[in-house]
């Protein structure tokens, strides 16, 4: 079993050898699914095209997020195996903050995956996790897998849901319900990116640490205060210019080059 970090922090790609650590120790505690892995693969592309920072669109869909969280009746934060491995703590502490209600929510109901995955929110906290066995009770019919079955006291009656790495045909489910959705995702045409009403386009690991300090200097707003921020926000223009950011970057490296200094030996 990987226990510790193999990779030294001079590493050039130490944080992203990091994360990888994360996710194959996710695997092993039966946290994550192998398809999950694939998933991680898939965003990584997309960051390293990003500049693997958050970005100003970015920054501006995260005070969209935390002031639409802040504003709902009852929100709920749906949790997979991806983000049980690379950032449950902060999963838990934006719980506490806002006031929204854990749930674990997965492709692949296979046995003992969401009971390791409440260990580990537990673990990192929580006092209560909803979605796991024959809680998840209830049914999403817009939803054709494993994920259509949710906590009636937790995604079925939410009016936000914030699904960080999510599939698009539950963020289209979700939607089609009326639901408020929330989503981080490192592709900005996905179609859970197209769908959602708020896309963070960055890393679940950058994102969720600003997220956390969002809501806390948004927490002492007025409704009218935060809602002029939900109202004045435009999700389509802000997965254009996440674009925008990825489509700059790539000019600037054609032409530059890359790597400049392995270029100029
Ligand atoms: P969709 O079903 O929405 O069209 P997809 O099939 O490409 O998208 P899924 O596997 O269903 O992708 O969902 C996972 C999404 O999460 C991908 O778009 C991937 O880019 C993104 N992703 C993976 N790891 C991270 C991460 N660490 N931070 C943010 N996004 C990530
Ligand atoms: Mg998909």
């Amino acid at each position: 079993m990987t226990r510790e970090s193999h990779v030294e922090e001079k590493h050039p790609r130490a944080e992203s050898i990091k994360l990888r650590e994360k996710m194959t120790r996710g695997v092993e505690k039966n946290v994550t699914a192998l398809a999950g892995l694939l998933a991680h693969g898939r965003g990584e592309a997309f960051d390293y095209i990003l500049g693997e920072e958050t970005t100003a669109p970015g920054m501006r869909a995260i005070t969209a997020a935390a002031a639409t969280l802040l504003l709902a009746d009852h929100a709920v934060l749906s949790v997979n195996g991806n983000v049980a491995a690379l950032c449950p703590e902060e999963f838990v502490e934006l719980s506490n903050i806002s006031g929204a209600k854990l749930e674990v929510n997965i492709f692949h109901r296979l046995p003992g995956r969401e009971e390791a995955i409440e260990k580990v929110l537990r673990e990192a906290g929580a006092e209560e996790v909803l979605g796991v066995g024959e809680d998840a009770s209830a049914r999403i019919d817009e939803i054709y897998s494993d994920r259509r079955r949710v906590d009636p006291e937790g995604i079925f009656k939410a009016d936000v849901v914030f699904v960080p790495l999510e599939d698009g045909d539950r963020t289209e489910g979700l939607m089609r319900m009326g639901k408020k959705v929330i989503t981080v995702d490192l592709n900005p045409m996905s179609r859970t990116a197209q769908y959602a009403t708020v896309t963070i386009v960055d890393n679940v690991v950058r994102a969720m640490p600003l997220l956390i300090s969002e809501v806390e200097r948004l927490r002492g707003e007025d409704v009218e205060e935060l809602r002029r921020i939900v109202d004045s926000y435009s999700n389509r223009e802000v997965l254009s210019d996440s674009m925008r950011v990825m489509l700059e970057r790539l000019r600037e490296l054609s032409e530059k080059g890359v790597f400049l200094e392995l270029h100029d030996r």
